[in-house]
């Protein structure tokens, strides 16, 4: 019998990404959703990408309850903790993120722990390892990085994320396992939708094709192709030397500018939506007044962050997709399902 893995949020961008690695690599996958509602489309969503959904089932868990946890770990040899709030625009409230982030964090592992899991992966982020260090850093951040929450003000999202994967390393290692878990690191994440929900990250692709940027931040992004991180995630449950490590995942440096040239010649059909100028920094500070969805940038204008991503690339035993794909294939799916 092939062997279950619980995989929480499996109804998001990464979380079907990462399901359809691990139907595809024979495991039987258990996949959590906060509310059983979304099963038949997350089913048929997998079925039409070419999994064979008969080794997939689910069950409801919602990260602030801790109802449903312990018989859903019950009988799975692994556990792959993807679900976390991913918001665009900054909550009044910063717990609204840290909590769910935290506590679900809390929950899946301890669940997990108790059912005997053989190893945990946690889908952590570069928002972990390289926010509030000093913005002149040119030397690309490592797992052996952390973001330093007692720097430079960082996004509640940066915050939710870190205390998440700082809590998933107290608890392995109270329970003396911190060598059974892997965690994943990946930058801003883009490539194919298997759906019609764009998420956080790609819809930053939607708003770019629909001409909704007319003129660009000086945002600039590391960029991880989403087929590369769910195959990381699937390769860190087996891979002989995958626990106890962190992989961050990212390659170059990408400002919204150059996103958008990268549209303009490839999605040609879309060249007139791209963005014009950039935007000087005095006035996307401004605007953040306004906008609220500007206010998790205000901070990060012109600040290039490089990851030193050989871990996953040897974990993977091949190279990382490349980001100019990874966005093309974002525009393209975008595209297809009527999205922009
Ligand atoms: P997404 O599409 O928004 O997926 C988030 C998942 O978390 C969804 O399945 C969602 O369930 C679930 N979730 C959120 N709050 C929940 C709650 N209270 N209880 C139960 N489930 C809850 O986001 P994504 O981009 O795929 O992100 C997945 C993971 O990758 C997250 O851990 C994120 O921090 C990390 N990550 C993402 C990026 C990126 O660029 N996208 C980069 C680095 C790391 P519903 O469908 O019910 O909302």
């Amino acid at each position: 019998m092939a062997d279950t893995v619980l995989l929480t949020g499996v109804s998001g961008f990464l979380g079907g990404h990462v399901a359809l690695a691990l139907l595809n690599a024979g495991y039987q996958v258990r996949g959590s959703l906060r509310s059983l509602g979304k099963a038949d489309h997350v089913r048929t969503t997998l079925a039409k990408a070419g999994a064979d959904v008969s080794r997939l089932e689910f069950v409801a868990l919602n990260l602030l309850g801790d109802q449903g946890w312990e018989a859903a770990a019950q009988g799975c040899r692994y556990l792959v903790h993807t679900a976390s709030p991913v918001a665009a625009r900054m909550p009044t409230d910063k717990m609204e993120l840290i909590r769910p982030a935290v506590e679900g964090t809390e929950r899946a592992l301890n669940a997990g722990l108790k059912a005997k899991v053989e190893r945990v992966v946690l889908t952590s982020s570069m928002a972990a390892i390289a926010a509030g260090h000093d913005l002149a850093r040119t030397t690309p951040f490592t797992a052996a990085d952390w973001t330093n929450l007692n720097g430079r003000p960082v996004s509640a999202y940066v915050e939710s994320k870190t205390r998440a994967e700082r809590r998933a390393w107290e608890l392995m290692k109270a329970a003396g396992r911190e060598s059974d878990l892997a965690v994943i690191n990946p930058a801003y994440i883009f490539g194919p939708l298997l759906d019609e929900d764009p998420g956080t990250s790609v819809g930053l692709i939607a708003r770019l094709l629909k001409g909704g940027i007319p003129a660009a931040p000086r945002m600039i992004l590391s960029i991880v192709d989403v087929r590369d991180v769910a195959a990381a995630h699937a390769a860190a449950l087996s891979g002989a030397n995958a626990g106890g490590r962190r992989f961050p995942m990212g390659e170059g440096s990408f400002s919204l500018m150059q996103i958008g040239d990268i549209l303009r010649r490839r999605v040609p059909e879309r060249a007139d939506k791209m963005p014009r100028r950039e935007l000087p920094d005095w006035f996307v500070r401004v605007l953040a007044l306004f906008d609220r969805s500007l206010r998790n940038i205000t901070g990060e204008l012109g600040v290039i962050r490089r990851l030193d991503s050989s871990d996953a690339i040897a974990l993977l035993g091949r190279k990382l997709i490349a980001p100019e794909e990874a966005l093309v294939a974002s525009a393209q799916s975008l595209i297809a399902q009527g999205l922009a």
